[in-house]
């Protein structure tokens, strides 16, 4: 049997009808961008989300790009982020001009050390990113704590992880404010690119709203040099209807993660911890180990796509060559052995083990 590691055609068969409706609606309306979808999707993820505030961007990247420019973060001011995450994290940071600091995860979760933060902080720290990385909520009352010492800002990116809690509160509402995307593969995905910001603070909100629409609140007036970074009116309309089954869609990732982790736990290698403040929603099922190219491979010949992410870590990208980066050796470890199994809302019984029978046949 062969598995695919993800296939959203498939995903959004059952829900086809919708979509096409919501197409129709928006197509017939002949409004396109910033309009009355937005406005709705916006206020049903900021109440999804648990925040006064949801503003609509261009992308995730975008999303913590606006955010750090709203609290004037820029040249000479030093940003916090996870040495292990994916690249967005770290380029909002030097978009800004900012230079992203790393600091090494917890090998178990594989998300943001809050033991480790203090050490990095200088006089030129302004925030921290941390990552919900894998749909995992990072340990974010001691970030808080530290961040709240030291007048630091916190920005969560919550891209992986929309509707995880930390201690039965949603990602999203924990720092000052959030960026989230809905790339095609995210949790919550468009059909296109898209991604917001969230935030309960109404001041960093209105600057967001200033900086996606070329600086303009009236058209025409352009009172700070802003962007076009906005989510258009059919993303938007295909998310409202994908909003709806979220909690299902990530009940149903819960479900199979748990026989995954039922099932996986005599493998030769390490499967996912949860901590006791987490109720994750495994964007990613992500286990490791030493030997994971021949393990990777042996899925493959039996028909099992698997994903590694990420197989470099931001330091030692070509993109950041010659900026001075120091081993992350945390980071660099994990960039060795992690592998993704395939993880969806679709993914049948059967699939699920014939996942589990090729992962339990790997001998080294
Ligand atoms: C996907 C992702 C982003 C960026 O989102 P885009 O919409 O692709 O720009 C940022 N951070 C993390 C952790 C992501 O996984």
């Amino acid at each position: 049997m062969k598995v695919q590691f993800l296939n959203l055609a498939r995903l959004h068969q059952p829900i086809r009808k919708q979509l096409d409706e919501a197409y129709q609606r928006v197509m017939q309306s002949g409004w396109f961008v910033m309009g009355p979808e937005l406005s709705a999707f916006e206020s049903e993820f900021a109440a999804y989300s648990e925040v006064r505030n949801c503003i609509g961007v261009g992308n995730g990247l975008e999303a913590l790009h606006l955010l750090l420019r709203a609290y004037q973060i820029g040249p000479g001011d030093e940003v916090i982020v996870p040495s292990n995450t994916f690249i967005a994290t770290w380029l909002a940071v030097s978009q800004c001009g900012a230079t992203p600091v790393p600091v090494e995860p917890l090998m178990e979760t594989h998300n943001i050390d809050p033991a480790l933060v203090e050490a990095a902080i200088t006089p030129r720290t302004r925030a921290i990113i941390p990552v919900h990385l894998y749909g995992q909520p990072a340990d974010m009352d001691p970030i808080n704590e530290i961040a709240s010492r030291n007048g630091l800002i916190v920005i969560e990116d919550a891209a992986q992880a929309q509707g995880a809690r930390y201690k039965g509160r949603k990602v999203g509402s924990l720092g000052h404010a959030a960026g989230t995307s809905f790339y095609p593969g995210k949790n919550l995905g468009a059909l296109g690119d898209g991604g917001a910001v969230l935030t309960n603070d109404d001041v960093i909100a209105d600057k967001v709203r200033l900086l996606r629409n070329y600086g303009s609140t009236i058209k025409y007036q352009h009172d700070v040099a802003g962007y076009n970074s906005r989510l258009d009116e059919m993303q938007a309309a295909f998310l409202r209807i994908k909003l709806k089954f979220l909690d299902e869609w990530n009940n149903r990732r819960k479900a199979i993660a748990a026989i995954y982790s039922q099932c996986l736990g005599g493998f030769d290698g390490s499967i996912p911890c949860v901590p006791d403040y987490a109720d994750p929603v495994w964007h990613l099922y992500v286990i490791r180990s030493d030997y994971r190219d021949e393990f990777k491979a042996h899925l493959d010949a039996l028909g099992i796509s698997t994903v590694i992410h990420y197989p470099i870590p931001p330091h030692r990208q070509g993109c950041y060559a010659g900026s001075g980066y120091k081993t992350l050796a945390i980071a660099e470890c994990l960039a060795r052995q992690v592998l993704s199994l395939p993880m969806s809302p679709d993914l049948s019984d059967a699939e699920i083990d014939a996942v589990i029978n090729s992962v339990k046949s790997f001998r080294k």
